[in-house]
């Protein structure tokens, strides 16, 4: 039967919702369901894909005839810069090749322009120093900033990108925003790509402080989950074109490619940032991890074996995020009790429960043996003003695992709901 939005239930059908959903959801917990939607890490199938790096490299040389085994090449090999360029929009002298970490990198960044100042600026240590991070997002980016007592500044994220008026705004008179973090494309966890129109208004916008950073994190650039495939904005032929050129830097990494224990990272700028970033880091390392690196360029052999990779990956995930979908379609359409993403591409889906049920949401899936990432995950200080928001991770179990768990994450959203309404009602009776 079409189900009718849960608010225009009388009472009694409000009672009788909630007692359905209640015993669906002790079904649920006699089940003993042990099942985790946590972390958006690649399944052990995705992994696999990559087991070909295993026996690599073959030889130790790469193109130029470097001995990858040794010291040195502090910018990492010539060919997966080159590979990394392509694929970035960028040349390879913006390219540094890294570690297997591009968290690494954005966190080293950081304390650079904290301890000696950016390129283009004082250092910023002793300085009042904010950030502006559009919500929901990636909890990592907001627990390092708050390691250094940076303090956030949020704004909404849209299915276009950040509410990019909000940070003009923002920005435009207050010298203490000295920089952002956003998430280009497929967005962790909103799902959004930033259009053309925002990103160019990021590269031009007005700042007060004129070291101002962008920290564009494009960790999902290359994991679509449709054929139709979103193309990242180039944000640094944007700044530059705007005058900024020193405004962005670019990260990405093979986490989600090959290995996210053990892929390669790249940082890239304009050539002035990444002379400024190699002249810290000389003091912290003599030179990556070469063989690594040499692996993956063995492995793909270019740019296009990139996107060729990607293609298997998504084969394995689109499953697994339509499912999603199915599972709470079925049980929540019509109710008007929640909403959520259907994202094109990236690794996890924004779900949207009513006002001030997340946190119960959580914890009755918890109690049924099904771990979500905790409510408010994807707001600074793990604090979701309408404890609202549940970040879905469809991408490591199983797809059964995956259905199992949805169904029962719908059961939990609506019973929820169910509880909170009938309260209401029994309160203003
Ligand atoms: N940025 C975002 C937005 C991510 O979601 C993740 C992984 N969860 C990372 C960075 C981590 O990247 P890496 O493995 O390269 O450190």
């Amino acid at each position: 039967a079409p189900q009718q939005p849960l608010t225009d239930l009388t009472p009694d059908q409000l009672a009788e919702f909630t007692a359905g959903k209640r015993a669906a959801y002790d079904a649920l917990v006699a089940r003993g369901l042990k099942l985790d939607l946590t972390r958006g890490k690649p399944s052990g199938e995705q992994l696999d894909l990559a087991d070909g790096l295993l026996a690599l490299p073959t030889g130790h040389t790469d193109g130029d005839g470097v001995d990858v085994r040794n010291y040195g090449g502090l910018t990492g090999l010539r060919e997966l810069r080159e590979i990394f360029a392509e694929l970035l929009w960028v040349e390879p002298e913006q390219v540094v090749a890294g570690g297997n970490s591009s968290l690494t990198m954005m966190h080293d960044s950081l304390v650079q322009m904290l301890l000696h100042g950016p390129v283009d600026g004082m250092p910023w240590r002793g300085q009042d120093v904010r950030f502006v991070c559009p919500v929901p997002g990636y909890d990592r980016h907001f627990t390092m900033l708050a390691s250094y007592g940076i303090d956030i500044v949020t704004v909404p994220m849209e299915a276009d990108g950040p509410d990019v008026a909000a940070i003009e705004a923002l920005v435009k008179d207050d010298p203490s925003i000295k920089g952002m973090w956003i998430v280009p494309t497929y967005a962790n966890p909103a799902g959004s790509t930033i259009s053309h129109e925002k990103a160019a208004r990021l590269a031009a916008m007005p700042t007060a402080a004129p070291d101002f950073k962008i920290f564009w994190d494009n960790a999902y650039a290359f994991h679509h989950l449709t054929e139709e495939e979103s193309k990242t904005e180039d944000i640094i032929s944007l700044c530059s074109a705007a005058g900024n050129p020193n405004r962005p830097i670019m990260f990405a990494s093979t986490s989600k490619i090959t290995y996210a224990g053990a892929g390669v990272a790249v940082l890239a700028a304009s050539t002035d940032n990444v002379a400024w970033y190699l002249k810290h880091y000389q003091f912290a390392s003599i030179g990556p991890d070469k063989v690594n690196q040499l692996r993956h360029v063995q492995f793909f052999g270019s740019a296009q074996g990139v996107r060729d990779h990607m293609v298997k990956h998504r084969e394995i995930l689109a499953p697994k995020f339509a499912a999603v979908d199915v599972a709470l379609a079925r049980e929540l359409d019509g109710l008007g009790i929640a909403h959520w993403t259907r994202p094109t591409g990236g690794y996890f889906v924004s779900l949207d429960v009513m006002d001030g049920t997340a946190s119960r949401v959580v914890a009755l899936a918890k109690a049924a043996g099904i771990a979500l990432t905790p409510a408010g995950a994807s707001f600074p200080y793990g604090d979701d003003p309408d404890d609202r928001n549940i970040r879905l991770a469809p991408s490591f179990p199983v797809l059964s695992e995956v259905e199992a768990a949805m169904a029962g994450v719908a059961t939990c959203v609506s019973l929820a709901a169910a509880e909170k309404l009938a309260g209401r009602h029994v309160a203003t009776a």
